[in-house]
């Protein structure tokens, strides 16, 4: 039987079949060998007890990607939340994590949240600066329940870590986006640790029939894998349809003169805010080279 590792806590896997959860060792072979089942993973299972719903996790399908933190296997997207309002977004956030997601090559969706509590131009205004950054934008209000249908739409078929800083209505969109069933599956299989002191695991939510998402604690301490400074600007989309266009060959886009990206920017056809987002993630790592 097939099915996915939707929890992991002290050597007990919790795998998601056609039959419900089980809760599942790692057979003998995996001690010995490197590759360790992770969070995310298809499995193949052996059935011990179909009443106990118990069993082993006997071998682990080929993987299509790995994040290392939260440590999940398969996830093929990325659902960024912040709020429009309260707090307030935290852009340099929101452009590292674009910044990091591009690295690894996982798409990303930009879900602003609490549109209920801003104006049209307010919103026209976030749309603008994300218009051409390479990931799709969403304008919810999870607690009126505006908007979620979209979300939904965006999530079916995939493997989602879903991110987000505190107080953005997270937990009211998962909540929204959860059926009651599977909140309660979580509940169960949280007796299992009951009295042992575990932190934080991942896990996986089950939206509908291949579709999962990962609430991804943590947030606040984003570190964009290390990169030389000149491969930053390929991590801008909207730079993407001037490379070339520049007088230098391997122009920066900062005080070369013909910079064509440059010119866009003044021109309007590429938005400020991100261009000068840039330009202070260049300075950073230009200041973490010069201190290497
Ligand atoms: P989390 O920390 O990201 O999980 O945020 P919560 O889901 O706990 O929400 C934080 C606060 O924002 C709560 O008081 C929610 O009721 C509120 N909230 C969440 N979504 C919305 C929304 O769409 N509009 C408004 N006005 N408030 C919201
Ligand atoms: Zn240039």
């Amino acid at each position: 039987m097939q099915g996915r590792i939707v929890k992991g806590i002290a050597g007990f896997y919790y795998v998601d079949t056609e039959d419900g959860i089980f809760e599942c060792r790692a057979k003998g072979i995996f001690r010995n060998q490197k590759v360790k089942p992770l969070v995310g993973d298809l499995v193949e299972l052996e059935v011990l007890s179909q009443e106990e719903k118990e069993g082993s996790v006997i071998s682990i399908l080929p993987r299509k990607s790995e994040l290392i933190r939260p440590a999940v296997a398969n996830v093929d997207q990325a659902l960024v939340i912040f709020a429009l309002s309260r707090p307030t977004p935290n852009l340099p956030l929101l452009d590292r994590f674009l910044i990091m997601m591009k690295q690894k090559e996982i798409p990303t969706i930009i879900c602003f949240n609490k549109s209920d509590m801003v104006s049209e131009e307010e919103r026209e205004h976030f749309r603008q600066i994300y218009r051409d950054c390479g990931s799709k934008l969403l304008f919810i209000s999870a607690k009126k329940g505006e908007g979620t249908d979209a979300v939904r739409d965006c999530l079916r078929g995939h493997m989602t870590t879903v991110a987000g800083p505190s107080g953005v209505g997270k937990s009211t969109l998962i909540n929204h986006l959860v059926p009651e069933a599977e909140m309660e599956t979580g509940k169960i299989s949280e007796k299992a640790d009951r009295g042992k002191h575990t932190t934080r695991h991942s896990e996986l939510f089950r939206l509908e029939k291949g579709s999962y998402i990962l609430d991804t604690p943590g947030f606040t301490a984003l570190e964009p894998e290390a990169m030389e400074k000149e491969e930053l600007r390929f991590c801008f989309p909207e730079f993407d349809p001037y490379e070339g266009s520049c007088k230098f060959q391997g122009c920066i886009h900062d005080r070369e003169p013909g910079c064509a990206v440059k010119e866009a920017v003044e021109d309007g056809k590429i938005s400020k805010e991100r261009y000068e987002s840039y330009i202070s993630f260049f300075r950073e790592l230009k200041e973490r080279e010069r201190r290497r």
